[in-house]
């Protein structure tokens, strides 16, 4: 695969991905035209050796796999894992008020976002959204405004002379984006602008009520190169659609390679970013009911995944100029210096010595250089799904990602190479013959 090509379909990827309804939603488009076969949780299923199937979970979950033709002598698998969610805004159930002529919506906080750079930007609406049909069935229908709808205004200057010295934001009073301006007699509401959205996009379905909805706000500026020589990348959602792309984009070139003829398997979870509790997060059943269907007897998937592999992709973070002091002075990554390798010693990454070795090794036969991480010694360390997934499963696994600047600002920062580079190491680890074993 080509880099530019590769880099033109990521943006078209985030651009298409305001939430992870949408992500999901791509995907599966992107794996059901290369051949994967869609299944669903509901129903019966017989897994055929040699083919390609995806399961979706509550919209925003998506797992996809290749199975190892009948008479492959290597029963293990390759695993990568990655979130769709991202930091955003939430609108509320019941939003929707009139305030000095402007028509605004209350919004919560979804996971932690860095609130001030939401101020002033052009924000649109996406989601998926309940409705009752005619024919008095519930369905769920996904909608995206695709254009500047609303805004956070910040507060002038000139009311607060401080704002420059540190603001502790309030999300109830100050984080509520306006939408339209209105006149007394107007009867705007929420059910009626999402009604009239939902004709637009779908004007297939007869939609006679509104019941719920998810639908968050988003930064609607598409995605950048950036610097003299295009050498960073700026963009929403980095965290984590980087390497959920990633992983679906080796997964379809995996089915290319004939030569390829292994057990693999991606694994993108939701709501990694408010802790992975849910049915469609890493701390639930999603994973392990696929590879119960897989290998419903326990005894064979355990020890299949003892001898399997773990890449555990996310985001990882570059060292930032402007605050150095922030990383700790002997890991520094550098942003189009390769994947990096995120290691603490009380395992809030999953990385251990053998592991690192397997994905290092794996790096370096594609071609690139990886880059080591530790937070700083007095300094409380992030974590990823890599912990939670391996502990379940008895996997070993490896925690990385793309080096990244601004992580969780409404844009963030990356090199131009750093998905690529992430790409190849991951096109290897799917494609090699055998996973690199270590003795003892
Ligand atoms: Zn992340």
């Amino acid at each position: 695969m080509q880099e530019d090509r590769f880099t033109q379909d990521f943006f078209q990827f985030l651009q298409a991905s305001p939430t992870p309804f949408h992500a999901v939603s791509f995907m599966a488009a992107k794996l059901r035209e290369s051949g994967f076969h869609e299944l669903c949780e509901t129903r019966p299923c017989e897994l055929l050796a040699g083919n390609s199937y995806f399961i979706i979970r509550d919209n925003g979950a998506l797992a996809a796999f290749t199975l190892a033709s009948s008479n492959v002598a290597d029963p293990s698998f390759r695993i990568m894992g990655t979130h769709t969610d991202s930091p955003a805004l939430q609108i509320k159930p019941l939003a929707g008020k009139a305030s000095h002529s402007f028509f605004q919506l209350g919004v919560e906080v979804y996971g932690g976002p860095l609130l001030s750079t939401w101020f002033d930007r052009e924000l649109s609406i996406a989601g998926r959204v309940v409705c009752r049909t005619s024919e008095g069935a519930l369905t769920t229908l996904l909608i995206d405004f695709k254009r500047p709808v609303a805004i956070i205004p910040s507060l002038a200057i000139h009311f607060d002379r401080e704002a420059n010295k540190g603001h502790a934001i309030n999300k109830q009073k100050e984080l509520v984006p306006i939408l339209s301006q209105i006149t007394e007699d107007d009867s705007l509401n929420i059910s009626s602008i999402l009604a009239e959205q939902i004709q637009k996009e779908h004007s297939n379905r007869k939609v006679e009520a509104i019941i719920s909805f998810d639908l968050f706000c988003y930064d609607c500026q598409p995605p950048s190169f950036l610097g003299l020589g295009n050498e960073f990348i700026s963009a929403s959602r980095l965290d984590n659609l980087l390497s959920c792309f990633v992983g679906y984009s080796a997964m379809i070139e995996a089915l290319k390679d004939t030569q390829a003829d292994n057990n693999r398997l991606l694994i993108c979870n939701n709501h990694e970013e408010i802790g992975s509790l849910t049915a469609a997060g890493a701390k639930g059943s999603f994973l392990h009911s696929i590879l119960g269907r897989i290998m419903p007897d326990p005894v064979t998937r355990d020890r299949t995944l003892h001898g399997s592999f773990f890449i555990s992709m996310d985001n990882a973070h570059g060292v930032h100029p402007n605050f150095s002091d922030k990383s700790d002075p002997d890991h520094t990554p550098l942003l189009n210096h390769g994947p990096v390798i995120k290691s603490n010693a009380n395992q809030s990454y999953a990385t251990t010595s053998i592991s690192g070795a397997i994905y290092k090794t794996i790096a370096t036969e594609a071609g690139v250089t990886t880059q080591d991480f530790v937070m700083r010694s007095d300094m409380a360390c992030g974590s990823t799904i890599g912990p939670q997934t391996s502990a379940l499963l008895g996997i070993p696994t490896v925690d990385i990602g793309a080096p990244t600047l601004a992580m969780h600002s409404i844009r963030e920062m990356t090199g131009s190479h750093d998905p690529f580079l992430l790409y190849r190491t991951i096109n290897r680890f799917l494609t090699r013959k055998r996973l690199p074993q270590t003795e003892g």
